[in-house]
């Protein structure tokens, strides 16, 4: 099956942090993919932007060689490239002086797209908007695009909300979540909203509960300073797993519109409790016994012998409506677990009643929508074991892989940058969070952190390469649950 791509219009698209890693490993190979895939048109201009002084044919061989190291095409043709790195240009310039801006207004077009992708630290956003309006580089028509973390708690959140209203309209704002880039998460939406079969069970008389685990086998890498700041929660929970947990529990849109969209989620953010020290666990991860010098425990990694940072968080949570009331979410997350694996499991409540008697086995349905690895979505049945014996229960999946369902093609063989920049040229803003719902999200976030900074809580080790410390499987048992398996 061979999807279909439909062009942009042209575009200039300026890239602050154009010699940053964000930029070199995941922006311009995402757009250069778009650009072999005929997505963008060939007058597409990409302008880098950052202090370091460099020539305009030294960033193009940066990105020459970030898209050879990271591209992820199979076999790089040349002329492909080489067409691609003709319409790049670099500016040195400087978010927080005027060194620079006067060259990149001149090399800006009139009558195209403007977008402006803002891959620096959050605290030049500001600096950043400010001079874009006084040097006249925007329009009403033209967008920036910003990444996280938006914000550590409401407060900042709210600063920096403010610093970009100051001069950009909301529907001129893209705030990046790249999960919701990913397909399987807008498939999660078709699923849910393109076929009867689901949507009439989707609330708590049918579901038992809700698990979202998204476990990564890596520890913090070279952003250890950073993520001991952070932690788990602010890193994970409040932004990936939150919007994971928005487009499972939200009402059905009106329309698959932005706004109409994010009404919704923002609906189910500000339904959700406020969750109880208990329904907590947080832990940090132990070394690598196999190698510890390589992959030290999460103290020594951040250095920093008394860090009370969660580099793990399991909980409970519940969303104080009708449709979900009396159903637990539980969400989990957390670095040097046993194996890279993003899910989201539908758990559905058993039948009232076993006409087989209980020796047959009982299975619940279960819907697990596969983010990541091997995308995909599967629905565990129950029919009989073959054979005689009688009447034998067993669960087999009703598979959809997408690599096996839609051919290779069909698998998500477009990055979720590479999506999620392609919608910011199309002005579509349905996969990007709106500021009311990253603002209800600290709201609710903030507390939480509060409570085990104020009892001075203390993570839990956890071994590396296990699921996470023993009292987040104790947190589903207390409930007469389990944890769905974290498998590759
Ligand atoms: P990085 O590698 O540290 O790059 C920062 C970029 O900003 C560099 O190009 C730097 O170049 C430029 N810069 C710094 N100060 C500047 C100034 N005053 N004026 C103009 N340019 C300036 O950071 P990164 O990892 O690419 O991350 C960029 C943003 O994306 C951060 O907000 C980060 O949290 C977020 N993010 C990154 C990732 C990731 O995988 N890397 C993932 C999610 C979110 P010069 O020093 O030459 O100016």
């Amino acid at each position: 099956m061979v999807s279909r791509v439909i062009p942009v219009d042209p575009f200039d698209l300026v890239i602050f942090g154009g010699t940053g890693d964000l930029a070199r490993r995941k922006i311009l190979p995402g757009l250069f993919r778009r650009f072999c895939a005929g997505q963008m048109p060939d007058n597409a201009h990409v302008i880098g932007a950052a202090r370091t002084e460099i020539s305009e044919a030294a960033y193009r061989d940066m990105i020459r060689d970030a898209i050879l190291e990271f591209g992820g095409v199979e076999k790089t043709d040349e002329a492909q490239l080489s067409a691609f790195l003709q319409n790049l240009s670099y500016v040195a310039i400087d978010a927080r002086g005027e060194t620079g801006w006067r060259d990149l207004k001149a090399l800006m077009r009139r009558k195209v797209v403007r977008a402006f992708y803002f891959s620096v630290a959050p605290s030049l956003f500001g600096d950043l908007a400010e001079r874009l309006n006084n040097h006249g580089l925007t329009d009403h028509n033209s967008r920036i695009v910003v990444e996280k973390p938006f914000g550590r708690d409401l407060e900042t959140a709210q600063k920096l909300n403010g610093d970009l209203a100051a001069f950009f309209e909301e529907s001129q704002i893209y705030r990046i979540d790249h999960y919701l880039g990913k397909e399987t998460v807008q498939n999660l939406m078709a699923v849910r909203f393109g076929n009867m079969l689901f949507e009439p069970l989707w609330n708590s008389q049918f579901v038992d509960h809700i698990q979202i685990t998204v476990a990564e086998t890596v520890g913090v890498g070279g952003r250890g300073e950073y993520y001991d700041k952070s932690g788990a929660m602010r890193d994970m929970v409040q932004n990936h797993l939150m919007q994971l947990l928005c487009l499972i529990a939200m009402e059905p849109p009106a329309r698959f519109d932005p706004d109409a969209v994010r009404d919704e989620k923002l609906k189910v953010i500000r339904a959700l409790e406020p969750v109880e020290p208990h329904h907590i666990v947080r832990g940090q991860y132990g070394a690598d016994v196999d190698d510890p010098d390589e992959h030290p425990d999460y103290r020594t990694a951040v250095d920093n012998p008394k860090s009370k940072t969660e580099s793990f968080i399991a909980m409970k949570t519940h969303i104080a409506n009708w449709r979900w009331a009396a159903t637990p979410f539980y969400l989990r997350t957390g670095k040097r677990l046993c194996a890279r694996s993003s899910e989201i499991s539908i758990v559905f409540k058993d039948t009232p009643h076993s006409i087989f008697g209980e020796e047959a086995g009982r299975h619940r349905n279960v819907l697990s929508i596969r983010l990541q690895p091997n995308e995909g979505i599967k629905l565990g049945v129950t029919i009989k074991e073959p054979g005689p014996g009688g009447m034998r229960l067993i669960d087999v999946p009703l598979d959809m892989t997408f690599a096996d369902a839609l051919g290779p093609e069909g698998a998500d063989n477009v990055d979720a940058y590479e999506r999620l920049i392609m919608d910011v040229i199309r002005g579509n803003q349905t996969l990007f969070m709106r500021g009311d719902e990253v603002e209800a999200a600290w709201a609710w976030t903030d507390p939480i952190i509060e409570g085990w900074t104020n009892s001075n809580d203390v993570p839990k080790p956890y071994d590396s390469h296990s699921a996470g410390p023993d009292a987040s499987a104790q947190l589903m048992r207390r409930d007469g649950r389990e944890w769905r398996e974290v498998t590759p």
